[in-house]
C-alpha cells in the first residue's frame, strides 16, 4: 500500500534536515502511483505531481516534519484546495421556487439522490417539491413516489412514464404547481441512459431550457473511475451543470474521479451520496476526500501529531520568553490565540503555569468568529505598532479598523483587551515567578 511505500521513503529519509529535489522526486513517485491507483485520469496526475514538486521546492525548511512528511503534507493540502476548499453550498433563487435539476447516465444514482436531497432540504427548513421528468425508465416516476413519501416531501409525477408523456412539458408545468403550491426548491429528476447519448443529451438540454435552473446538478458514480472524465466533459459540453455530486462512496472505490472532474470540469463537488438509505447523505467535505485518495489516514495523523508536538514547543518557547522578561507584543498575542485555536484546550504546558490559567480565560472569551476579527485587526497593524502598542493612537485606529473591516470600538476593545493581558503578564513574572520554567523561582 502506499502506506507501506511511503513509510519506507520516510525511514531512509529520517534526520535529513531540508528538501532535496532527491527527496521531493522519490515522494512526488509515490504520490503519483496512488492518485493513479485511486483512478486519478492521467493529464490531472501529471499536472497535480509537477505543482506539488515546484511548491515542496519552494516550501520553508519545517521544524516539525521531515521531508517526506513534508511533502505529503503539502499534497494532502493541495488535494483539499483542489477538492474544493470552501464548500459550495446551494444558490438559492431570489424568488422561489429555486429549480434544481439533476443530470447523470442512469445508475448513478439521480433518483435515489433526488430524495436524499428533498429529505434533507426539508430538514432545513424547505419546502422540496420532487419532479419526475424520467418518463422513461421502467416504473422510475412510481421510484420517485416512493421516495417522496418516506422523504416527507411533495411530488409532482401526473405521467404514468413507462415511456408515456413529455418530459419537458413536466418540468415546465412543475414549476407553476410548485408556486401556487407553495415549495420553495423544486428537485428536477431527468432521465439518462446507460451510456453517452445524444438523445439524452437533447432531452436534458430541452428540460434545461424550458425551467432554467438555479443549479444543474451532474450525478456520478464514483465507482466508475476514468470514465468519470469522458461522462463529465460529455454532460458539460451537452448539457453543463453547476455542481456534481458524487454517489456510491460507500463502495471501495478511492474516489480519484472527485478529483478528475474536479479538475477537468472546474465544477466543484458539492455533495456525497454514500449508500442506498435516505440519510446516506452529506455536503462534500474535501479533506475526508483527500485523506481517501491518498489512502494514508495514518501517516496524515502521524504529520497532525508531529505538527502538535511541534506547537507545544513553541507554547514552551512562549512561556520560557514571558519568563525571560520581555514584553508581550501583540504579536505574542496573535500568535497565542491561533495556537489556541489550533489546539482547542490549551495543552497541560499551559495551565502549569500560574496566571496562565486567566490568560486562557481571556482568550476562550474570543468566540472563532471574533478570532477572524482579531486576526484581522492585528493584520493590520504595522510591525511597529504590534511591537510597541502604545503608539497606537485614534487615527492609527482609525486606519487599522479601515484595513480589517471593523469599526473603531472593536479596534478600541481589542487594545484595551490587549493591555490587560499585557499587565497580566507583568504581574505574573513580577510576582512569585514561574515554577520549573527557566528564569523562574522554583
Ligand atoms: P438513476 O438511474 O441515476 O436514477 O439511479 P438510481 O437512483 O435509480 O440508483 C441506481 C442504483 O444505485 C439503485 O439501486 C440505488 O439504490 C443505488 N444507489 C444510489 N445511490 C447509492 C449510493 O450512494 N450507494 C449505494 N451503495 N447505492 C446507491
Ligand atoms: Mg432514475
Amino acid at each position: 500500500t502506499l502506506s507501506d511505500r511511503l513509510t519506507s521513503v520516510f525511514s531512509s529519509l529520517r534526520g535529513k534536515g531540508r528538501l532535496s529535489d532527491a527527496d521531493i522526486d522519490a515522494t512526488a513517485r509515490e504520490i503519483r502511483i496512488a492518485l493513479l491507483e485511486a483512478d486519478v485520469a492521467l493529464p490531472v496526475v501529471k499536472e497535480f505531481v509537477a505543482h506539488i514538486k515546484e511548491r515542496a521546492r519552494g516550501a520553508e525548511v519545517s521544524q516539525a516534519l521531515n521531508p517526506a512528511q513534508q511533502v505529503v503534507k503539502i499534497v494532502n493540502e493541495e488535494l483539499i484546495e483542489i477538492l474544493g476548499g470552501e464548500t459550495r453550498r446551494l444558490r438559492l433563487a431570489k424568488t422561489p421556487p429555486t429549480v434544481i435539476m439533476l443530470a447523470g447516465l442512469q445508475g448513478a444514482g439521480k433518483t435515489t439522490l433526488a430524495g436524499k436531497l428533498a429529505r434533507w432540504l426539508r430538514e432545513q427548513g424547505h419546502a422540496p417539491l420532487l419532479v419526475a421528468a424520467d418518463l422513461q425508465r421502467p416504473n422510475a416516476v412510481q421510484q420517485l413516489s416512493v421516495l417522496a413519501e418516506r422523504a416527507q416531501v411533495g411530488v409532482y409525477a401526473p405521467s404514468p412514464g413507462n415511456g408515456e408523456g413529455d418530459p419537458v412539458q413536466v418540468a415546465r408545468d412543475s414549476i407553476e404547481y410548485a408556486r401556487h403550491k407553495q415549495h420553495d426548491i423544486v428537485i428536477i429528476d431527468t432521465a439518462g441512459r446507460l451510456g453517452i447519448d445524444a438523445d439524452m443529451m437533447r432531452q436534458a438540454a430541452d428540460i434545461r431550457d424550458a425551467v432554467s435552473p438555479d443549479e444543474v446538478l451532474f450525478v456520478v458514480d464514483a465507482m466508475i473511475g476514468q470514465d468519470a472524465v469522458t461522462t463529465a466533459q460529455a454532460f458539460m459540453d451537452g448539457v453543463g451543470f453547476d455542481g456534481v455530486v458524487l454517489t456510491k462512496l460507500d463502495g471501495d472505490a478511492r474516489g480519484g474521479a472527485a478529483l478528475s472532474v474536479r479538475q477537468i470540469t472546474g465544477r466543484p463537488i458539492m455533495f456525497a451520496s454514500t449508500g442506498e438509505k435516505l440519510e446516506d447523505f452529506d455536503a462534500f467535505h474535501p479533506d475526508r476526500m483527500a485523506g481517501r485518495i491518498l489512502d494514508m489516514g495514518d501517516i496524515l495523523t502521524l504529520i497532525e501529531q508531529a505538527q502538535r508536538t511541534f506547537d507545544e514547543q513553541e507554547t514552551a518557547r512562549m512561556a520560557g520568553k514571558l519568563a525571560s522578561g520581555e514584553d508581550f507584543t501583540f504579536e505574542d498575542f496573535l500568535e497565542q490565540m491561533m495556537m489556541v485555536r489550533r489546539m482547542g484546550p490549551i495543552t497541560n504546558l499551559l495551565g502549569m503555569l500560574p496566571g496562565m490559567g486567566q490568560m486562557r480565560e481571556q482568550l476562550n472569551q474570543i468566540d472563532e468568529k471574533d478570532l477572524d476579527r482579531v486576526a484581522a485587526m492585528i493584520r493590520s497593524m504595522t510591525p511597529a505598532e504590534r511591537q510597541n502598542p502604545k503608539i497606537i493612537d485614534g487615527s492609527r485606529r482609525a486606519r487599522i479598523a479601515r484595513g480589517s473591516g471593523v469599526t473603531v470600538t472593536e479596534v478600541n476593545s481589542l487594545v484595551t483587551r490587549f493591555f490587560d493581558a499585557q499587565k497580566m503578564m507583568k504581574q505574573m513574572r513580577n510576582g512569585m515567578g514561574i515554577p520549573g520554567m527557566p528564569g523562574g523561582k522554583n
